[in-house]
């Protein structure tokens, strides 16, 4: 045993234990049944650090997902499990990375959250070209939508890409 490198790990634990005591007490925001999680940081609003994200199966007030606070301030991501029953996995993933663009950019603008969204889920690895092309059937399969969301699902699908293409 080297009680130098014992002393200095012990060190490490100790420091990251003080900087970042509540990492090992939360699930990841997101879990898929391929077993990829993946876990959102975002600002906490009353703390103004940065913390995971809790992600919360549950209503997402008719929404695929829906990002939102706590009361104390915690950001969270509500997926409806309900809503996305019918879509590929890789549907659930992409709402991650909206919801979590919400909040981790601290933007309410859909097309910006989409953007970004999909900019971070091809950066990380997480979606294949195929992924992208069931991602656009569905949005396209969406008919009309809110003006905030583009008007329809064809048009936040083109105006997502279109930006996180950089045109
Ligand atoms: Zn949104």
């Amino acid at each position: 045993m080297n009680w130098k490198v014992l002393a200095c790990s012990l060190c490490l634990l100790g420091s990251l234990t003080v900087n970042v005591p509540s990492l090992a007490q939360y699930a990841p925001t997101y879990v898929e049944k391929s077993g990829l999680t993946l876990t959102c940081y975002a600002r906490h609003r009353a703390s103004g650090s940065f913390v995971p994200v809790i992600g919360v199966n549950g209503n997402a007030r008719g929404y695929w997902g829906y990002a939102t606070y706590q009361p104390n301030g915690q950001p969270v991501i509500i997926f409806d499990p309900q809503f996305l029953l019918p879509y590929p996995d890789v549907v659930a993933r992409y709402v991650y990375y909206h919801e979590c663009a919400h909040l981790k950019y601290e933007t309410s603008n859909e097309i910006e959250a989409s953007c970004k969204g999909l900019i971070d889920m091809r950066s990380a690895g997480h979606v294949t070209t195929a992924g992208e092309n069931a991602l656009k059937r569905v949005h396209y399969s969406l008919g009309p939508l809110e003006p905030k969301y583009g008007g329809s699902g064809k048009a936040l699908w083109d105006l997502t890409v279109k930006c996180a293409n950089g045109n």
